[in-house]
């Protein structure tokens, strides 16, 4: 049976990891209720605008559920999903889940250049795993994470910053792996499902 892989579908691009997951072989369920998530073997929360995402998860009663499945399931965040992943926030400061050993400052690349692609290169482990190349990696109004803790995985960086991390089962893009056809990121998401 092909494995269920919850996105959180309450604000931002989540139709797009869908569409990425279903390129991988999973099955894309759209998550909105505490019975919606307790149906899924792992959650991606997508990108988007991470205060929005705060204020529609406690109007949906949804801290709770979604922090106890992230304390006990794999969980893949990009962008606005790693801000809500990490275990600090800066500019400003916020509520997070804080499973990811990991601080992360907000809008951090500054408004001039705040979105770009880039062609990332990530480790050879990267490569052995889901399969070797460079990387597209789509960022907008992306955070920056300064710090990464040991149990902290890093697997590509941009500009000396990491920006695609891992620890256990959960996985962090600062980048929108779901905006490029390359679906080598989503693969690995699924292998720790
Ligand atoms: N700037 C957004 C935030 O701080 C994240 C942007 C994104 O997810 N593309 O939440």
């Amino acid at each position: 049976m092909s494995k269920r892989v919850g996105v959180l579908a309450l604000q931002g691009d989540f139709e797009a990891h869908e569409r990425a997951i279903a390129r991988s072989g999973a099955e894309p369920v759209q998550v909105r209720t505490a019975a919606e998530l307790a149906s899924v073997d792992g959650l991606i929360i997508p990108g988007g605008e991470s205060t929005t995402m705060l204020k529609l998860i406690d109007y949906m009663k949804l801290w709770e559920p979604l922090s106890t499945f992230a304390h006990q399931k794999p969980v893949f965040g990009t962008c606005a999903g790693a801000i809500l992943l990490a275990n600090e926030v800066l500019s400003p400061s916020q509520p997070s889940f804080g499973v990811i050993d990991l601080t992360v400052e907000r809008n951090a690349y500054g408004r001039q250049v705040d979105s770009r692609v880039v062609e990332l290169e990530p480790i050879a482990e990267f490569g052995e795993r889901v399969g070797e190349g460079p990387l597209e990696a789509v960022f907008i109004r992306a955070p920056i994470i300064r710090r990464a803790g040991p149990g902290v995985k890093v697997l590509a960086q941009y500009d000396g910053d990491p920006v695609l991390v891992e620890q256990g089962h959960h996985l962090v893009a600062t980048f929108h792996p779901e905006l490029t056809q390359d679906s080598r990121v989503h693969q690995l998401f699924l292998s720790k499902l």
